[in-house]
């Protein structure tokens, strides 16, 4: 089915086809009609599928006209300030044949610029919940003619301890609204909020909560503690990448890869909380111009960010809960273009690496790369070597050629 037919507006549509979109994705197919419709829903999809649009663009068309000198219509809210900002993207690019006003508030940046924007008068508002708060504490925003709520990623938001406010900011909102429930997980504390702020939601579920997405390739490379970052460098040597995400547990441990990698000659961008805003603004737009070739990331600052193009990531650290490696997995192979996942293994991980296997229902084929001096391991045996096992692992990429590098995403 064909965008046209899902009764979004013209100036919508135009929109879409200005993006590059031919066909909606199947969340946008099945959640497009029930935002149209008004009512509540609940949302389960994995990062990747295309859910932003699938609230954004029946939002929009719903809006229609801007209204000089009146209170924003729609709030969405956001766990992170990246994913406030791309977001706030999406919709001023979907709307961009229409007269809308989205804005975008989050903190670590100056008050001043975000309240002028305000005044002039917005229709969405896409925010993180701390500094929203702020503005509704000092009168700069009201929530009372909000009549589309939007809570995105409510499972990260709960994670990062936002609970009693997200909560206070419901509240806030007339009774007499939509709400819409993103979240990648519906666990019970989850569904305690849901069943708070949700009428009767229709469910909307895309694929399996657990399943990373099937156009990646996974593999594990087990190594030694002490030679980690040996085996990285050699990775990122032997692969014919365009750009490069690597995990890491820790902030302080990925200011260090960072460091080192670019001791070793890589142009390397860092993203993680204890970055300023404004340092976390220009690595993320660096990483998009292809001025960074490598990004490095924690989990929290990684969430949601959508760079296409990222052809590989590389978990420095295994995850520590199951459900990140999904979603920093997420972070490739994106609306289906192909991408790689590796994973470096120490044997202390071992059991952590079982535990993400068990999660995503499936198995990380383990692979040794050609060449490389290892050193032995104590938990486990090596495999043996496997030469060109995975068509696109190190040694044997194929090019990329028409993959779009840079998304359309300013
Ligand atoms: P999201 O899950 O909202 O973060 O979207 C993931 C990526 O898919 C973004 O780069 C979107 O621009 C892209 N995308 C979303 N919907 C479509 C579509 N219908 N066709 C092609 N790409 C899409």
């Amino acid at each position: 089915m064909p965008f046209k037919a899902l009764n979004l507006s013209e100036s919508v549509l135009r929109g879409i086809q200005a993006a590059g979109y031919t066909d909606p994705t199947p969340i946008q197919l099945r959640a497009i009609p029930v935002v149209l419709g008004g009512g509540d829903l609940i949302g389960s999809a994995q990062t990747g599928t295309g859910k932003t649009a699938a609230f954004a663009l029946p939002i929009l068309s719903k809006l229609a006209n801007h209204r000089p000198g009146m209170p924003a219509r729609v709030l969405v809210l956001e766990p992170t300030r990246e994913l406030a900002a791309q977001v706030e993207t999406a919709f001023r690019d979907f709307a961009r044949f229409t007269n809308l006003r989205a804005v975008a508030v989050f903190g670590g940046v100056g008050y001043g610029v975000q309240r002028t924007e305000l005044k002039r008068g917005v229709d969405i508002i896409v925010a993180t919940p701390g500094r929203l708060m702020d503005y509704l504490k000092d009168g700069t925003i009201t929530l009372r003619d909000i009549n589309v709520l939007v809570l995105d990623e409510v499972d990260r938001m709960l994670d990062m301890g936002f609970l009693p406010v997200v909560k206070d900011i419901i509240a806030r909102c007339p009774k007499n609204r939509q709400t819409l429930f993103f979240s990648a997980t519906v666990p019970p504390e989850i569904q305690a909020v849901a069943s708070f702020a949700l009428r009767n939601p229709a469910r909307v579920e895309v694929g399996v909560n657990r399943s990373v997405n099937q156009s990646v390739n996974h593999a594990m490379y087990l190594v030694s503690f002490e030679q980690k970052f040996e085996l990285l460098v050699a990775l990122l040597e032997k692969t014919n990448f365009d750009s490069v995400l690597v995990f890491s547990r820790t902030k302080h441990g990925a200011d260090k890869i960072a460091r080192r990698l670019k001791a070793a000659n890589h142009s390397v961008a860092v993203l993680h909380a204890n970055r300023s805003q404004n340092q976390r603004i220009e690595a993320l737009a660096g990483f998009k111009s292809g001025k960074y070739e490598i990004m490095v990331a924690t989990d929290i600052a990684a969430r949601g960010i959508d760079v296409a193009g990222v052809t590989h990531v590389i978990n420095y650290d295994v995850p520590e809960n199951p459900e990140d490696y999904v979603h920093r997995i997420g972070r490739t192979g994106r609306a289906q273009a192909v991408g790689d996942a590796f994973t470096l293994v120490t044997p202390e991980n071992a059991s952590d690496i079982r535990d993400i296997e068990r999660f995503i229902g499936q198995k990380i084929p383990e692979l040794k790369l050609e060449g490389f001096d290892y050193k032995p391991l104590s938990a486990r045996p090596a495999p043996p070597v496997q030469q060109g096992a995975r068509g696109s692992l190190p040694g044997t990429m194929r090019p990329r050629s028409g993959f779009r590098r840079f998304g359309s995403r300013r």
